[in-house]
């Protein structure tokens, strides 16, 4: 359980309302205002108003998420993005040269591999994907005084395979590389990267974070002051920011982070063992399972298991694919973390992307985001569309 903090500090939920977002000074506005502004009025030359000077480098409402997400995640520096592609090249280009190189998960994100694989080793980084549930192979990737970063992603997408952030921080810190976690998939409310010893905790906020499916965002978290300012520099030098509206769709989200990740977690608990035995159904794939690999560290290092559920269709991949075109509850699209149930397809979706690499996944998975809708309603849906997956169609 990562539910520990110092005596004094407020609570997850109160923090994920109030951190940030003190009444406006002028208004009394309880919700902080959209400043959809891109510059501020100077009193003088260099006389800026709380610091305000062109919205690329700062913007209140901005500012307000940031200091959120910082609050959320332990640490004492946030940074909102354009998305969380945006919020990765900007993490990498802050801290990786020419010649540097990274350790990666085995089933990164895909977006992240393409990241790595298409677009960085152009500049000379380059990245080995491992295996991150196996502390030995790690060690053997880290190539000593090369070796920058060390990219931890759990649970994973799709496979939610469960890394150990506190042992494998341990170990990058023993080879002088830095730890950035991929805290996507956990959010803030689950999992807490910096208080397990890694130095960067990174979202997507269009998942969790924002919860709504309606926003496309990014974050950084950082604790250490030098590395913060190398982030902040390549925010503004890069300029891939969260703009006024998205950062207060992100921030209104959070609000209610804490009570949608315990549904989503009650949900995804319910649709997992419903799932685990179905006959149409050869595995399911979920850390609050027992029989999970990773069930005993996610059990330590998360507060709850999460949203997201994988399974393997029995009757293989084509049953696969229709089985994702049946379901009425659950829409069929990419994405995930929002609070309606999405399913899809990996393999021709999301992950079509690493067909052929060492990220593909297997033809017959199905990912399900499951949402916070009646749970009732999300498994008598499964069971109609498994119905006809068990028919031998
Ligand atoms: C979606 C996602 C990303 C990329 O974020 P965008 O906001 O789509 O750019 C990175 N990591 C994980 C785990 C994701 O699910």
């Amino acid at each position: 359980m990562t539910t520990d903090r110092p005596a004094g500090t407020p609570g997850f939920a109160t923090r994920a309302i109030h951190a940030g977002q003190e009444p406006d000074p002028t208004t009394g506005a309880v919700v902080p205002p959209i400043y959809a502004t891109s510059t501020y009025a100077q009193d003088g030359v260099g006389g800026l108003r709380n610091g305000y000077e062109y919205s690329r480098s700062a913007n209140p409402t901005r500012t307000a998420l940031e200091e959120c997400l910082a609050a959320l995640e332990g640490g004492r520096h946030g940074f909102a993005f354009a998305s969380g592609l945006a919020a990765e090249d900007t993490l990498i280009r802050s801290v990786c040269r020419p010649g540097d190189h990274l350790v990666i998960p085995h089933d990164a994100y895909g977006g992240t591999f393409r990241l790595f694989d298409k677009v960085h080793s152009q500049w000379g980084v380059t990245a080995t994907p491992v295996d991150l549930t196996d502390l030995a192979a790690v060690e053997r990737a880290i190539q000593p005084g090369r070796t920058r970063l060390l990219w931890i992603e759990t649970p994973t997408n799709p496979l939610l395979a469960i890394a150990d952030i506190a042992a494998l921080a341990g170990l990058a810190r023993r080879h002088g590389a830095v730890t950035a976690v991929d805290n996507t998939f956990a959010s803030p409310y689950l999992q807490q990267p910096l208080a397990l010893g890694a130095d960067v905790a990174l979202h997507s906020t269009t998942k969790y974070c924002g919860g709504h499916s309606d926003v496309v965002g990014g974050a950084i978290v950082v604790d250490d002051d030098v590395l913060a300012d190398k982030v902040r520099f390549h925010q503004n030098a890069m300029g891939a920011v969260a703009g006024p509206f998205d950062a207060w769709l992100v921030l209104r989200g959070l609000k209610t982070l804490a009570v949608r990740m315990e549904q989503h977690s009650d949900n995804a608990q319910a649709v997992a063992e419903f799932l685990t035995g179905h006959p149409a159904v050869a595995e399911t794939i979920y850390p609050g399972l027992p029989d999970h690999p990773g069930h005993e560290l996610a059990a330590r290092q998360m507060r709850r298991f999460g949203g997201m559920v994988s399974f393997r269709v029995a009757a293989g991949e084509q049953a696969a694919v229709d089985l994702c075109a049946r379901t009425t509850v659950f829409t069929l699209g990419e994405s995930l973390g929002g609070v309606e149930s999405l399913i899809e397809h990996p393999g021709r979706m999301t992950h079509a992307s690493v067909a052929g690499t060492a990220l593909e996944v297997p033809a017959d998975l199905v990912r399900l985001s499951v949402g916070i809708e009646d749970v009732n309603d999300l498994l008598e849906d499964l069971d109609q569309a498994l119905r006809e997956a068990g028919s031998g169609r």
